[in-house]
């Protein structure tokens, strides 16, 4: 007969206890509804053997449900006005360590090698601040820490954008970062109406799948990241147009076609229709000819 953080009653009640007032500019948006919880449990894989991260607990209403399905549970909060509250919402669990710091300057690898058991599967799950998402995401990712899986509520569009597939509207070099670590699904789109305040935009989860190795073969990942970003520069230009702009400074108009050819990619194609492995062609030929 517990009573759950994630009611509108409860989660009214402490706020009023405490006298907490959103902060719009944190992207504060608390969830309101277990059973939305309960979904992410499943879809993130936790169970009793996990280790669990999240980013940003606002008043514990998905820590409190890491903690009575995971192992350990560690928090990264920013806003110091959270911690008396979270200390009191969560003081019936002695699994989670709450630390008061901004997630884009934390040290997790550190953090999680601290606190988890060394063999122990380790899952991100958060209902991430919307303004900041995409930083969140690409240092999580780019700092290859020991994580099997991030199960993320984002706004639906970029979560979209996170896990299309080539010649969808929403494919772009977004797309290509997050699938170049992981394997991308939306798992779930959810109401405004399970969080207070509701967002103006729409939530979905996206579960990513940390790859074990990369999915291409890139001669220089930097290249490899800023090839992809000039295809994509306007859209509705060809691939030949595209780089002739990126490549004006170093190669003229025909080295751009010859180099296309050579990758055996049709220059008046748009970035939009090209694969990763494609994208790897390109930019290693690229790198190879002109580097
Ligand atoms: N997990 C809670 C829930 O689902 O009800 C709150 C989610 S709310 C969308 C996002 C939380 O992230 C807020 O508590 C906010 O203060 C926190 N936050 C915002 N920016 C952050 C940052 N850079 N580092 C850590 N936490 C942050």
């Amino acid at each position: 007969n517990v009573k759950w953080i994630a009611t509108p009653k409860r989660t009214r009640e402490i706020l009023e206890k405490h006298g907490f007032s959103f902060k719009r500019s944190l992207g504060q948006n608390f969830i309101i509804d277990v059973n939305i919880l309960n979904n992410i449990m499943q879809k993130a894989g936790i169970d009793k053997r996990a280790g669990a991260i999240e980013i940003g607990p606002g008043i514990g209403a998905l820590t409190e449900q890491l903690a009575v399905h995971a192992d350990k549970v560690i928090a990264y909060e920013i806003d110091q006005r959270l911690l008396p509250i979270l200390d009191d919402t969560l003081a019936a669990y002695d699994n989670i360590q709450v630390i008061h710091q901004d997630v884009l300057d934390a040290d997790v690898n550190d953090m999680l090698k601290a606190y988890f058991k060394p063999d122990q599967p380790i899952h991100v799950v958060a209902n991430l601040p919307y303004y900041i998402t995409t930083p969140i995401l690409m240092k999580l990712l780019r700092a290859n820490l020991p994580v099997t899986s991030f199960t993320v509520m984002i706004q639906k569009e970029v979560a979209e954008r996170m896990a299309a597939k080539p010649n969808r509207k929403s494919y772009g070099s977004l797309s290509i970062a997050i699938q170049y670590y992981t394997q991308a699904e939306v798992v779930m789109n959810v109401a405004k109406s399970a969080f207070m305040p509701p967002p103006n935009v729409d939530s979905s989860v996206l579960k990513l799948i940390r790859r074990e190795s990369a999915p291409v073969q890139v001669d220089d990942e930097d290249y490899f990241f800023n090839m992809v970003q000039a295809c994509f520069a306007q859209r509705r230009k060809t691939l030949r147009n595209n780089l002739i702009s990126h490549f004006k400074s170093s190669a003229d108009k025909e080295t751009v076609s010859n180099i296309l050819r050579k990758a055996g990619i049709n220059e008046a194609r748009r970035g939009e229709s090209l694969t990763m492995e494609e994208f790897a062609v390109l930019a290693n030929t690229f790198f190879r000819e002109l580097e």
